[in-house]
């Protein structure tokens, strides 16, 4: 993408193939958007400080409580956002961008789940991001239980720390270990599950909507279920 008319079009784009109907200019429907996110539930929040993650990072230190250090890592790759988000997304584990970076989807699934949350009128920088495991695994390969089991105690106190209202599991690996079961992706999505004091949406991770463009339409769904819990509707 080399300027910004390439970018809006691809954006634009997305949005309409995510089921977006149109954009209106006028100052009303745009506030309409907005109202959809009430800054009131953000200032119900009991804030949260940037050092609670600090902390847990800090625990993290230069771990070698896996093998995953000693297999070409070349950092940890923690988190990212806003540490009072009331939407967090978790996924699988870093990839060679994330790896070099130190931040968690920046590749191209990272550019997919940014047109993602923005197609839910939020900023990347205002839900908090994270994966279940915080190193590269070599040559992108699954996450072992071993590794899981060592990095997930992490994953839960950010959780416990940031207090999302929703949080939404990107793919099959992301949401069998949130939610325990051998379930996939398929069988799990379309339903809202109970989560450490949040609602958690299953969906399919973005590196799978760049190889099958057509769930997009799933995704869709579920990201609407995710905008109407976040206005503080029931869904079921
Ligand atoms: N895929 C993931 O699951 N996480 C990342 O951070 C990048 C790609």
């Amino acid at each position: 993408m080399t300027n910004a008319r390439e970018r809006l079009a691809e954006h634009l784009k997305f949005f309409g193939e995510m089921g977006v109907e149109g954009f209106r200019r006028d100052a009303a429907w745009q506030k309409r958007g907005r109202e959809s996110f009430p800054s009131d539930v953000v200032a119900e929040k009991i804030p949260v400080s940037f050092s609670d993650l600090t902390a847990i990072r800090e625990d993290i230190g230069d771990c070698t409580r896996c093998k995953l250090c000693n297999l070409g890592r070349k950092q940890i790759v923690f988190g990212v956002g806003n540490p009072n988000a009331d939407l967090m997304f978790v996924g699988e584990a870093p990839g060679r961008d994330e790896d070099i970076q130190g931040i968690p989807f920046v590749g191209r699934a990272g550019q997919k789940l940014t047109q993602i949350i923005e197609a839910i009128g939020l900023k990347r920088d205002e839900v908090y991001i994270a994966n279940v495991i915080k190193c590269r695994p070599p040559d992108n390969r699954n996450p072992e239980p071993d590794e899981v089991e060592s990095c997930e105690p992490f994953l839960f106190r950010q959780v416990d720390s940031i207090k999302p209202k929703v949080i939404v599991a990107l793919g099959t690996f992301a949401a069998k270990s949130l939610l325990k079961t051998t379930d996939s992706i398929s069988r799990l999505r379309g339903r809202v599950y109970d989560y450490r004091g949040a609602k958690l949406v299953p969906t399919f991770h973005p590196a799978f909507l760049l190889r099958n463009p057509s769930s997009r339409r799933e995704v869709w769904e579920d990201m609407k279920k995710v905008r109407a819990l976040l206005n503080g509707e029931d869904v079921a």
